[in-house]
């Protein structure tokens, strides 16, 4: 009898995989090769295959088996939104009908298969889930200059912020983005948002200026890490972050190591991001992040008195209204740790 198998992103419920051809054993496809459909499930032949184990191998329409980083999705057109890894699971049949199935060695970061057997319920790692709010096409590489790290803060569920960057938000100024999200998970993956040329909404408005230069979105690549604020950062996510890093040092040399900032370096606004907790001293180890030579230095005059404490702060998002409190303390407080009143939250 025939066998359903169905689809879908490892991260967002109710997201399918569309276009996966099915192979079985390492044949190769054809015009004849099944494809899931619109809702990720497909029917395929499993009568024609002897008794006992065989491999299942989904691949997706768009796949890579590069990391995730700058070296994928770039060339993408605006059309495709969707990359996912291509995985391989086993089943065992019996008179041509599924009897079980089951994960194969090697393939836990490619995604997984869940118990059942008709349908064969399929869930792939996504590696590139486009965001609509940006502005593609914006920039070359060479206009890209800086690095602001975030923290989702809310909660470690990646799926829940890639649909929030892909939804229309009743409130447009919430319609944000960043070029990439890392899990929180135990062996952290890393997924592609906004392509590097392009623009993507992480880092405020005209207004957030880093070092003179207006409009951080406009030259800056946007990571945000699926991290609950006020919780240990696991080593596993800041080893991926540092990877991701490393890698798009390499691809785009106008990023200087030192140009890798918290999201409130740049934001003059009351927020806190990527938390007062965040890891620097295991990036500057590495190299990366701003790291002070000879040791201490004065934050109001280095860096153009960009960190002075009589910077210009603003609590809201438009008006200059003066927040001395918590922001003008969040402000740069990665550099200079006594900076920490008891009232930042
Ligand atoms: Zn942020």
């Amino acid at each position: 009898m025939p066998t359903q198998i169905q689809v879908m992103n490892r991260y967002v419920p109710g997201d399918p995989v569309v276009g996966a051809a099915i192979t079985f054993d390492h044949d190769n496809e054809d015009a004849k090769t099944p494809r899931t459909a619109a809702n990720g499930f497909v029917t395929v032949s499993t009568e024609g295959l002897s008794d006992g184990n065989h491999v299942v191998r989904i691949t997706p329409r768009y796949t890579s088996d590069l990391q995730v980083g700058p070296d994928i999705a770039e060339d993408l057109a605006v059309s495709v939104t969707r990359m996912f890894r291509l995985l391989e699971v086993g089943i065992a049949v019996l008179k041509g009908k599924v009897q079980a199935v089951n994960s194969l060695p090697g393939q836990q970061s490619r995604g997984t298969v869940a118990a059942g057997t008709n349908p064969v319920r399929v869930l792939l790692q996504p590696m590139y889930h486009r965001s609509p709010h940006q502005n593609p096409n914006f920039r070359t590489h060479e206009k890209i200059t800086l690095i602001a790290v975030h923290q989702t803060a809310g909660s470690t569920n990646i799926g829940g912020t890639l649909t929030w960057f892909e939804n229309q938000q009743a409130n447009p100024n919430d319609n944000v983005s960043s070029n990439y999200v890392i899990s929180a998970e135990a062996n952290p993956q890393v997924v592609k948002v906004v392509q590097d040329t392009s623009r993507a909404w992480h880092a405020g408005g005209p207004g957030q200026t880093w070092w003179g230069e207006a409009d951080v979105n406009n030259f800056a690549i946007g990571i945000e890490l699926s991290h609950k604020a006020k919780t240990p950062w696991p080593d596993a996510q800041i080893g991926a972050l540092i990877g991701l890093l490393e890698m798009l040092l390499n691809a785009y040399p106008s990023i200087k190591p030192h140009r890798i900032v918290g999201h409130t370096d740049v934001l003059l606004i009351d927020r806190d991001c990527p938390g007062l907790e965040f890891d620097w001293a295991a990036l500057e180890k590495f190299g990366l992040g701003m790291v002070p030579n000879g040791g201490a230095i004065s934050l109001d005059d280095a860096y153009g008195g960009f960190f002075a404490y009589d910077q210009p702060v603003t609590c809201g998002k438009t008006t200059a209204t003066p927040c001395a409190s918590g922001a003008a303390a969040t402000h740069g407080r990665h550099l200079r740790p006594s900076r920490a009143p008891s009232s930042i939250r």
